[in-house]
């Protein structure tokens, strides 16, 4: 993979350059919705560390920033109040998977049934 942009969308958002609907935030990340949700609740989790990928954010992050990192998807899910009902988390990296952001995210989804992941071609 590239170098990681600075100039990407979820880059721009960390530093308040682009506003985003904010869910939650803490040293290591930043929970806000998805301005274009796939499900009743559609959430995006972005840590604060400039990592492209999960490879990227797995191999080059501390433990503590990813402890901190998914404590905070933990925490945005919570929030959501996804916790009964149920969620689904999911990451794309790379673009077999079709990753269109290139600074590492989670998507939280829920808020009714999801339906079956797709994973054909
Ligand atoms: P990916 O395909 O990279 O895993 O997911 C990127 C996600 O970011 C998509 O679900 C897309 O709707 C979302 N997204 C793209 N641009 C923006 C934006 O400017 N604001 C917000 N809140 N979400 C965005």
């Amino acid at each position: 993979m590239n170098a990681y942009d600075p100039d990407n969308i979820f880059a721009k958002i960390l530093r308040g350059e682009i506003p985003c609907n904010k869910i939650y935030e803490d040293e290591h990340a930043l929970c806000f919705h998805d301005v274009a949700p796939q499900a009743p609740v559609h959430a995006l989790v972005v840590p604060k560390g400039a990592y492209r990928s999960f490879s990227d954010f797995a191999t080059k992050a501390s433990s503590a920033e990813r402890e901190g990192f998914f404590h905070a998807v933990y925490k945005c899910a919570q929030l959501l109040q996804l916790e009964t009902g149920g969620y689904r988390l999911l990451a794309n990296h790379g673009a077999d998977a079709g990753q269109e952001v290139s600074h590492f995210h989670v998507h939280i989804c829920g808020g009714g049934k999801l339906g079956k992941l797709v994973t054909s071609l």
